[in-house]
């Protein structure tokens, strides 16, 4: 169990991967491309339209036995959230039928939220190969591997002490 160690660049700038498989670190011979979505969090869960814009694509360097691994824990997380709020949404929708529109919205709001509590904890301690988030001019590279981080750190030019800040 680790927190992931953040790397934060420019949103402008094209991140530069090393020579490194992500999850291995062995020598890498292909590319996983992972498109991901760099709307501000909160701010794209309360307005859902910016889920479907400002998606960008990353190409990541894997090796060949480690693709489908990188893949299959993405779509497994992003899956089992997206299942939970379904479900969240799906179980409580009737109960809050006398409630006025926007009150309804907070109620689920509240729910879903509760419900992905357990999930937004496991994500932060036992984080993602890799992941990204992003903020209003920045994005943070998230890595599960302190390694990585360092060696992403010193591919883009960053100093490796104000990179662990
Ligand atoms: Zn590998």
């Amino acid at each position: 169990m680790a927190l992931s160690t953040d790397i934060t660049l420019p949103k402008d700038r094209q991140p530069v991967f090393p020579n490194l498989c992500i999850v291995c670190h062995d020598e890498p011979d292909r590319h996983a491309s992972l498109v991901i979505n760099t709307s501000r969090g909160w701010v794209s869960f309360f307005v859902p339209i910016l889920w479907f814009v400002h998606w960008k694509r990353l190409d990541v360097p894997v090796c060949a036995s480690c693709k489908f691994g990188l893949y299959a824990q993405r779509w497994s997380r992003n899956v089992l959230m997206i299942a939970l709020v379904a479900i969240a949404i799906g179980y409580f929708w009737n109960d809050f039928r006398d409630y006025s529109r926007a009150q309804r919205k907070f109620a689920i709001l509240g729910v879903v939220l509760a419900f992905l509590a357990p999930w937004i904890v496991f994500e932060v301690f036992w984080p993602r190969y890799f992941d990204i988030t992003a903020s209003k001019d920045t994005i943070d590279y998230e890595f599960a591997s302190p390694d990585y981080a360092n060696a992403f750190a010193v591919a883009n030019g960053i100093p490796i002490d104000a990179a662990h800040e």
